[in-house]
């Protein structure tokens, strides 16, 4: 009779649903040079679940893939409780135990990852993960694909295969065939905005590296586009279309997807450029798409005016980045053998520690044309059909497995 009073008791007790009490307010964050949606989130380990993005767009009345501006705060998907002193559960007013240490485990983590200055013991303040409370179950819930063309999505007045990033006579780009359909290519021209790159003399002419490596950049991802896939143009001049002229005129007009504006210091920018890169990633990754590459194009001059034949970077220790090298490689080696009958290409494959190989998340090749300070390799980027030639070429390489 005792023990089972007893029971009736605990059954009781154990079933009362404490009520949730009140968050304060959301936690929130001035954003970053090159911070993105998807970087923030993922920062505060708060990218595995799609409410968390939902929630992050409603709280800042943001659309969505909005750009974030730097120096502003947004609120993030974290709930902020008032810490009693006592218990994680009778602070938040829930019985759940493994929830509980869920939520002390991820404050100790935020405070050894420099996210936030104090302890919740010491603040009384305790971090609750949106979707801890509201949508704690893995749901990720697939964002609705983005059409076949980013080009159309960034212009949805233009017609439907009329992408004016390419220019006026290019524009109009016919699919060929769906074989790249599903895959995901990040093209980035070097240099741009306030950084010309590497400067060459030719005649009374300057050759500025950025305006070569973005004309071949664009003819590489007409050809991509043409072929099913979604690509992307990171470097973007809005007047400069693919460029039938020998001499490219040096400007700084240059911006990145999403029309942001390149910043001035070297570093920033290329933390710029690769978060931009890695946040369409990450949301093509939540998509699932598996198969997302990427192209770098440069015309340095590193060899003090040297000769140089087209050669390669790949990302140090991955091997699909090597793999992905070695194909373009074979493909330059293959044309020059029909085209170049009185010489043999003479490229090379090395990994190397550049920031655009060591921060990006795609599979990623870093590609040199030429050395812009040389007077013959120049001819391989002033004439047009040789800039198309390198992009053909390029593109062969990427169409293999
Ligand atoms: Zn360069």
């Amino acid at each position: 009779m005792y023990i089972s009073i007893l029971l009736l008791f605990l059954n009781v007790a154990w079933k009362v649903d404490v009520p949730i009490s009140n968050p304060t307010n959301f936690y929130s964050v001035k954003a970053m040079p090159g911070d993105g949606v998807y970087s923030i989130l993922r920062r505060y380990e708060l990218d595995q679940h799609s409410c968390n993005f939902k929630k992050f767009y409603t709280l800042n009345k943001l659309k969505r893939n909005a750009q974030l501006k730097v120096g502003k705060s947004y609120q993030l998907p974290i709930f902020i409780y008032e810490f009693n002193g006592k218990t994680i559960r009778s602070s938040i007013g829930i019985n759940d135990w493994d929830l509980a240490v869920r939520i002390q485990r991820y404050n100790e983590r935020m405070k050894e990852a420099l996210l936030r200055e104090d302890s919740y013991k010491k603040s009384k303040k305790l971090w609750v993960p949106f979707h801890e409370l509201k949508c704690p179950n893995s749901d990720i819930e697939i964002p609705s694909p983005v059409e076949d063309n980013p080009e159309e999505v960034a212009t949805p007045t233009n017609g439907k295969r009329n992408f004016p990033i390419f220019g006026k006579k290019y524009a109009n780009t016919p699919l060929k065939s769906n074989r790249l359909k599903g895959k995901v290519f990040y093209v980035v021209s070097g240099h741009g905005g306030p950084d010309p790159g590497a400067m060459g003399r030719r005649g009374a002419y300057t050759l500025c590296e950025d305006e070569y490596a973005y004309d071949v950049a664009l003819r590489l991802c007409r050809h991509l586009i043409a072929h099913g896939a979604t690509a992307y143009m990171i470097n973007r001049d809005p007047d400069d279309g693919i460029r039938e002229e020998k001499f490219l005129s040096c400007d700084n007009d240059e911006v990145l997807w999403g029309g942001l504006k390149m910043m001035r210091q070297q570093k920033a920018r290329l933390f710029q450029r690769s978060n931009t890169v890695n946040d369409l990633y990450e949301k093509h990754k939540l998509q699932g798409v598996s198969d997302q590459k990427m192209v770098i194009i440069h015309v340095d001059s590193r060899t003090k005016g040297e000769r140089t034949d087209l050669f390669f970077y790949y990302q140090d220790g991955k091997k699909e980045s090597k793999k992905l090298a070695q194909n373009l490689y074979k493909s330059m080696k293959r044309n020059y053998k029909k085209y170049q009958k009185n010489r043999s290409y003479t490229g090379k494959i090395s990994s190397r520690d550049l920031h655009m190989l060591r921060e990006s998340s795609p599979n990623t090749v870093y590609v040199e044309l030429a050395n812009i300070r040389n007077t013959f390799d120049q001819q391989r980027i002033v004439i047009p059909k040789n800039r198309q030639y390198l992009a053909d070429w390029l593109f062969e390489g990427l169409l293999e497995k």
